[in-house]
């Protein structure tokens, strides 16, 4: 039987907007490598009522549920005590979790523990502890109507360091039935091509029709998951997925693939942004030890800036116009001279809503790219709004540049 989990994010943060629940996707996203999908998740306020009810509802169809929030020391923050009293048992005070609280208040702060950060000291009777190492809400897991129960706290950087650590590696063991998932981004392909190429892939290999298979496409970005209860049919599905989709396909997002292959190879890059306002350069750098593979650029939005920073001559400006073939290879060739990076991105192009013209309409953008000696620039017509065709640009000029890159 397939294993049921369910999800439930507590806090009136979630319902009223104020904050994404960003818990449900981490966890969805970590439960995919058991080829888990769950069968509900749920948001509900911090009302105690609401969460003994859910608990008491969820528990019994469920084989794990995940709850997280409400783990802090104040008022508001009821999960403990609604969840000992949804299952029928107590909370006790831990004495030795307070020492514990105690001594990381003292070292982390230099000051005696707030009075009701005791309350983290709570546990229900007939829990385990769930070590912290980010924070003082430690979590807690219990056995309940068939059903096992984890409690995290509400902060992601809290919550997904336990749930990786501790509760996915504790699901890995205690589920019966595992499945074996697999995950793969293509990119540049649009969604429809990608799922009859996926089929037709698969076609040669026995039992294929024991896969489940799923896309998830985002701008120029399609991702594959493949799995089932097969392992050796899941991983003989891999290879055969990389080799019809070639070039285009990574095993992780874009960003990391550059960063990686740009590390293996010892080089830098550099970028130099007009329509993307500085996009691409956070793509690379919201990875840690960038500056390994990441020189730095420069943001020209304005033509004075590409004439100034990056030596692009005036004449390319008034006869071609920013948003063209020759002004972007200039802008090339400038950031090189500039940077003297081993090789970079320049990315010139119409957003929109305004700005497009028969010739160049909004979604226009010139995508350049430099290795060594070598100069490409190439004329891309994307659709959609501003957010979409800028998106679509970072996604583009990182191919771009690693497909160069990986050529050399
Ligand atoms: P704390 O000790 O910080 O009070 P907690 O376990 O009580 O932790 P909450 O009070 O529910 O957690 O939430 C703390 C913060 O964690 C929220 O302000 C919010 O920013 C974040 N958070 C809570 N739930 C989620 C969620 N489901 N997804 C993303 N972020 C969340
Ligand atoms: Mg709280």
């Amino acid at each position: 039987m397939k294993t049921r989990v369910g999800i439930l994010a507590i806090g009136d943060e979630l319902l009223n907007g104020a904050v994404i629940n960003s818990n449900a996707a981490s966890i969805g996203n970590e439960l995919l490598d058991l080829g888990i999908v769950p069968m509900e998740s749920v948001m509900i306020p911090d009302t105690q009522e609401t969460i003994v009810a859910h608990v008491q509802r969820m528990a019994p169809t469920l084989d794990f549920l995940m709850i997280s929030g409400g783990l802090g020391p104040t008022a508001d923050d009821l999960t403990v005590a609604s969840v000992a009293c949804a299952v029928g048992s107590e909370v006790v005070f831990d004495e030795a979790t307070a020492d514990e609280l105690r001594q990381r208040w003292a070292s982390h702060f230099h000051a005696d523990l707030p009075r009701n950060n005791l309350k983290q000291a709570e546990k229900i009777v007939i829990s385990a502890w769930i070590p912290n190492p980010n924070g003082t809400a430690k979590g807690q897991h219990l056995h309940y109507a068939g059903c096992t129960i984890f409690l995290l706290p509400g902060p992601p950087r809290e919550l997904f360091p336990m749930l990786h650590n501790d509760v996915i590696p504790y699901l890995r063991h205690a589920v019966e039935n595992p499945m074996y998932a697999h995950r793969m981004v293509v990119y540049t392909v649009p969604e429809s091509k990608v799922e009859l190429r996926t089929y037709s892939a698969l076609e040669s290999l026995d039992h294929h029709n024991d896969l489940h298979l799923a896309w998830c496409a985002q701008t120029s970005t399609v991702r594959i998951f493949v799995s089932g209860d097969n392992e050796a049919l899941v991983n003989a599905a891999v290879p055969l997925l990389k080799a019809e989709f070639g070039a285009c396909a990574f095993d992780d997002v874009l960003p990391v693939e550059l960063t990686r292959l740009l590390r293996s190879r010892k080089i830098k890059m550099s970028v130099a942004e007009s329509c993307t306002g500085g996009f691409i350069g956070k793509e690379m750098t919201d990875l840690a030890g960038a500056s390994d593979v990441f020189w730095g650029g420069v943001m020209v939005y304005d033509n004075e800036a590409k004439m100034r920073l990056l030596e692009v001559p005036a004449s390319i400006l008034e006869t071609d116009g920013a948003v063209s073939e020759r002004c972007c290879e200039a802008m090339c060739v400038g950031l090189r001279a500039l940077s003297k990076a081993d090789c970079g991105i320049a990315v010139t192009g119409i957003a929109g809503p305004g700005g497009g013209t028969d010739d160049k309409p909004v979604g226009t953008v010139f995508i350049g790219t430099y290795c060594g000696a070598d100069v490409t620039v190439r004329r891309y017509a994307f659709y959609g709004n501003r957010e979409r065709v800028r998106y679509a640009t970072v996604v583009n000029a990182l191919f771009q540049l690693y497909t160069m890159v990986r050529a050399h």
